[in-house]
């Protein structure tokens, strides 16, 4: 592990879906937490991914008074996981903090962070100890949803950590080469490797303003980690197909061989429906499966740029800089 030279710039990187309520509070806090370090330049850097309050008047408010903040204004909202690496490919640090506006992070853990950071460490993660102000099933379904994906996938999946870390350059390199669409950031953490360091802290709830997640979009959110980090489900078809088919060839000599000594008998029709009926659902289901992955080859066989930046820093964006290879 290498020494970390000092007068480097660490980001704090922000993505920001209307988040008018707290976007001040959050600068104020941040600053005050950053003003106390003085052997870093710090630069904060928000993604606007397409908010419709006043979000983006407020950020350009910010920059008129403090030039260490940064903004990167998304044509539209393109989702959290975009946004995050539009601002990846925008900041200019050595390393990059990922916080959430809402301040859930608390921006007083980035000194210990930085901390390990200079011992040599490349991701430092923050763990959450506890959840304040989410709903016990909440709670549950995602422990229980990194039980599974890390049962199927062949990554380690860090549980109960979320996009709270700070990056070293490095790891923000990897993740710039990863220019996949259907983006699953936490899976790619894992992925990229380097020196991980997970630290503990308590998760508060949400300062102000209301949360995006809904149960819908968290559905969505883990067939998407899922299906963009193993084919397990594919896998699962073959066998649950050859499953049957053996399961099919047992009954199938038990038919000839009792008629072969009792004779031909006709009734069974129920068993026969609910045998079709069966077969039908299992079919259907992996069809479903097979789709999803279809779905994913279709999306990224597009080659379109992640997303679309109208303005940074007070500059139109034109030409699109950070396009997919
Ligand atoms: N966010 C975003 N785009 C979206 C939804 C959310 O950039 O489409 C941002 C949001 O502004 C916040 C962070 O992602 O900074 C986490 O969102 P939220 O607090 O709603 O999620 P939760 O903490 O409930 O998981
Ligand atoms: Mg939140």
């Amino acid at each position: 592990m290498g020494e970390r030279k000092l007068s480097q710039t660490v980001s704090i990187l922000v993505p920001c879906y209307n988040e008018e309520a707290v976007l001040q509070e959050f600068y104020e806090r941040t600053s005050a937490v950053i003003d106390g370090i003085a052997a870093y330049d710090f630069e904060l850097i928000f993604v606007n991914d397409g908010s419709h309050d006043r979000t983006m008047e407020i950020l350009k408010e910010l920059r008129g008074k403090d030039k260490r903040v940064s903004y990167v204004d998304l044509s539209r909202n393109f989702g959290k996981e975009i946004a995050m690496i539009a601002g990846i490919d925008y900041l200019k640090g050595d390393a990059a903090v990922i916080m959430d506006a809402d301040l859930q992070d608390p921006p007083e853990m980035i000194p210990e962070m930085i901390s390990y950071w200079e011992q040599g460490y490349d991701d430092i993660s923050a763990k959450r100890r506890s959840r304040e102000g989410e709903t016990f099933f909440k709670k549950w379904s995602s422990h229980t949803f990194y039980r599974i994906l890390q049962k199927l996938s062949n990554i380690p999946v860090q549980p109960d950590v979320g996009d709270f870390r700070l990056l070293d350059k490095q790891c923000l390199n990897a993740l710039r080469m990863m220019r996949e669409s259907q983006r699953y950031t936490k899976g790619l953490f894992s992925w990229i490797g380097f020196n991980k360091k997970e630290i503990l802290f308590d998760r508060d709830a949400r300062a102000a303003g209301e949360t995006k997640w809904n149960y819908w979009k968290l559905t969505n959110l883990a067939i998407e980690g899922i299906t963009s980090f193993t084919i397990a489900p594919l896998r699962m078809a073959s066998f649950v197909g050859c499953m049957l088919a053996f399961v099919a060839i047992l009954y199938m000599a038990y038919i000839i061989i009792r008629t072969l000594l009792f004779g031909g008998s006709v009734p069974g029709y129920p068993s026969l429906l609910s045998v079709i009926l069966f077969m039908g659902g299992v079919q259907l289901l992996f069809l479903g499966i097979i789709g999803e992955y279809l779905g994913r080859i279709f999306n990224e066989s597009k080659f379109r740029p992640l997303y679309l930046v109208k303005d940074y820093n007070g500059e139109m964006v034109v030409e699109q800089r950070k396009v997919r290879d």
